[in-house]
């Protein structure tokens, strides 16, 4: 398919002592798409992702991401996880800007070669962001000062600063209050419906699933998986009050029907 984003075909994938996740498994991600990704603790979630982000290799089959076999982590592919992954010596600005200061100072071997500058609109870029996602008062704090929320926010906003064409997002609220997890389930809508940004989620909720997944792959357990998966349609999600409609509760009864028959 010429304009799919994430196009896997015929994935195969071991882990070295043997766990086989996927075997000829294929699956195609449009540009724009908000997809959820469900299923028991354990049946492969997260390495579909890290798969999709290039961190680790199919060991059959092809993996293309804008039509280019992914061989590596690709910079307009964003990632964030449930620990945040931020630098505790690091103020939130800087954490934000870390993206950025690594594109601009670190040649491709990785060892630092100061090159110029920081980009002239780094200041305005990361600012943008930390006004945009609520935490422009927390600019000069520390991670150890701020509130797992507000850490999770900084990460989103070290994301979106490198501009991502796909946001990949491996349970990256199930560490926070209800109150906080809903608030920024619907800053990742909000944030779709500005961009074209194709998400992909992955989470244990089935509240969450049907609330950003327009899309929704159900993976069995691993020994069933090989192979097969259930992808749910879940077109009316995507807009922020559809938690309160008859037809969310509807479609969350269903996804928990179906993933209780895999
Ligand atoms: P999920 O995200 O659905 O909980 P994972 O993708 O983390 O599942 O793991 C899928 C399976 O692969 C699990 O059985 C897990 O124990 C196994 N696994 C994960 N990482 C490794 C690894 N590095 N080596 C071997 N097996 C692994």
């Amino acid at each position: 398919m010429a304009n799919s984003i994430i196009r896997l075909i015929d994935v195969t994938f071991a882990y070295p002592n043997g766990t086989t996740i996927l075997k000829n498994f294929s699956l195609t991600m449009l540009p724009g798409e908000a997809w959820a990704v469900i299923g028991p603790s354990g049946c492969g979630k997260s390495t579909l992702l890290y798969l999709m982000a290039g961190l680790y290799q199919p060991s059959g089959g092809q993996l293309l991401v804008d039509g280019q076999p992914l061989s590596r982590p690709r910079p307009k592919t964003g990632l964030i996880l449930q620990d945040y992954g931020l630098l505790p010596w690091s103020t939130v600005q800087d954490n934000i800007a870390l993206g950025l200061d690594i594109r601009r100072f670190y040649g491709p071997d990785g060892k630092h070669a100061p090159i110029g500058e920081p980009l002239p609109n780094r200041l305005s870029q990361v600012n943008y962001w930390l006004k945009r996602l609520g935490i422009d008062h927390l600019a000069h704090h520390y991670p150890n000062q701020i509130s797992g929320g507000q850490r999770q926010r900084t990460a989103i906003a070290r994301t979106l600063v490198l501009n991502p064409d796909v946001l990949l997002m491996d349970e990256p609220f199930g560490a926070l209050d209800a109150l906080t997890r809903e608030g920024l389930q619907r800053l990742i809508l909000e944030l779709r419906s500005e961009g074209h940004l194709t998400t992909v989620i992955v989470t244990h909720s089935i509240e969450e699933a049907v609330y950003l997944g327009q899309k929704i792959l159900l993976l069995p357990f691993i020994s069933a998986n090989l192979g097969g998966c259930v992808i749910v349609d879940n077109s009316k999600a995507g807009s922020a009050d559809y938690r309160q409609t008859a037809d969310f509760f509807f479609n969350c009864n269903r996804l928990r029907e179906i993933l209780e028959t895999l």
